[in-house]
């Protein structure tokens, strides 16, 4: 590991090691907390070290044109910012990050903003933001010569796991939640050739299991309390940026369920500012799901700062998380920008994960709490319609297909859900009829549903 150009750093007791002295769970031993990349060289010898941000930008965009393996990824495009790898020669990429920054036009205008964009992390080569904190976390694994790596998962994080272990030749081993994840996440791991065991627990359980397994056998812990993880899903960050000409957008609004993710993006944004990138950070609001909540609920007791974990319930199972390991990163980011953090209904997620389908940007259910939260912040009048927002929109439709049928064919949710949203609802169901093979029935069927 290149120690000389990073160390990490206890976000609990602000305790410094080498990257290699970390314990296998990486916790720290004097308070338990967790640790985050820190690179000496920024601040400590000013001058010498210390990246050139226009020179940076220039570099990051000229090698979108490039046709070397590492340039090619939104990862390691910006490698000057995540020195983390002896040679980056050991880097193990699948292409990911450089994903799409859309606007949400008929979105925006319903709810009488001016702009409104949806950055798609579901893009990413299996298709969630966890490629890119997997591309890092992954290459160290690799460099350190690990020969098995290993998650506990809702699924996007075995999916990504499984992937970028099997393009570097490791084995995986996959914990999740007997049968609370979503098919598709659960088909990429077996495809990739995971040892992926479902343990009658839920995605906390699976955790602990794990954290020992870990301190047993030398297995490379890859869940996200691994700090290499966020410096790659820091990177998102900085594409947001480069695409607002370095302007940095007012509000950033995403998903909360482990809370590395929302983490990792102000760490990426924290960095821009203090290299002098950019000149100020964005809001950044967290959403969570009702039913797994308590980071939410932890900013209506006592403004985050102090958080207790419940027992999660919801069918987002990318956020099904009740004793979140990077809340105290989170909430301060949160802090910091003085963004909000909420929670939102099953049915505000169906209603708003149908309404971004219907911009033709389907999503994840984890995924479309941003808008969910979004509608709520206006409603409270707590962002301005003049305000430039981007929803980070966490996993790709197709993840959890069943959802969305169910969605559609009315049997997601249950009459108590369904109360005062019946027309909401109606509007927004496409379900498939069954119909003769004629002309005529499918003109009918038009008809039906053009009136
Ligand atoms: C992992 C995941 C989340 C939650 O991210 P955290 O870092 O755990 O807060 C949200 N959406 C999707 C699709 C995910 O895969
Ligand atoms: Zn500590």
């Amino acid at each position: 590991m290149n120690d000389n150009l990073h160390q990490l750093r206890c976000f609990g007791c602000g305790d410094r090691i080498a990257g290699s002295d970390a314990r296998p769970d990486f916790r720290c031993v004097h308070c338990g907390d967790l640790f985050e990349v820190e690179y000496a060289g920024w601040n400590q010898r000013k001058g010498h070290d210390r990246p050139n941000a226009g020179a940076l930008k220039w570099l990051w965009r000229e090698r979108r044109s490039s046709s070397e393996v590492l340039d090619q990824s939104g990862v390691w495009r910006f490698r000057e910012l995540l020195p983390i790898l002896d040679s980056f020669g050991n880097a193990v990429t699948l292409r990911e990050g450089n994903t799409p920054l859309y606007p949400l036009l008929r979105t925006a205008k319903a709810l009488g903003m001016d702009q409104l964009f949806a950055k798609h992390q579901g893009m990413n080569p299996t298709g969630s933001f966890k490629d890119t904190g997997m591309t890092a976390a992954l290459s160290v694994a690799r460099e350190r010569g690990f020969e098995w790596v290993a998650c506990a998962s809702t699924g996007n994080t075995s999916a990504a796991m499984a992937a970028y272990a099997a393009r570097a030749g490791l084995r995986s081993l996959v914990l999740i939640p007997e049968g609370k994840i979503a098919w598709g996440k659960l088909s990429q791991a077996m495809d990739y050739g995971a040892v992926t065991c479902q343990l009658k627990t839920d995605f906390d359980g699976c955790v602990s299991v794990l954290t020992e397994i870990v301190q047993r056998a030398p297995i490379y812990l890859l869940n996200s309390v691994n700090p290499y993880r966020l410096e790659g899903q820091k990177t998102p960050a900085l594409e947001i940026a480069e695409a607002f000409d370095w302007m940095v957008p007012d509000h950033l609004i995403v998903p909360g369920g482990n809370l590395a993710n929302s983490s990792a993006l102000g760490k990426g944004f924290r960095e821009l500012h203090e290299l002098g990138l950019v000149a100020r950070m964005p809001r950044i609001s967290v959403i969570q799901a009702e039913g797994a909540n308590p980071l939410a609920r932890s900013f209506r007791l006592n403004q985050g700062k102090a958080m207790e974990p419940v027992e999660a319930h919801t069918r987002a199972t990318a956020i099904r998380i009740g004793n979140p390991a990077s809340w105290r990163k989170a909430a301060k980011t949160i802090q910091e920008t003085a963004g909000w953090c909420l929670d939102v209904t099953e049915t505000e997620i169906a209603i708003a994960k149908a309404e971004l389908g219907a911009e033709g940007l389907g999503c994840e259910p984890a995924s479309a709490v941003t808008l969910a939260g979004l509608k709520k912040l206006r409603a409270e009048n707590k962002i301005a319609g003049s305000e430039s927002v981007v929803l980070v929109l966490t996993g790709h439709t197709l993840k959890d297909a069943d959802y969305t049928i169910d969605f559609h064919r009315g049997t997601l949710l249950t009459d108590r859900e369904k109360a005062g949203y019946e027309a909401e609802l109606d509007q927004l169901r496409r379900n498939a009829v069954v119909v003769d093979a004629t002309p005529a029935a499918v003109l009918a069927a038009l008809e039906g549903s053009a009136g």
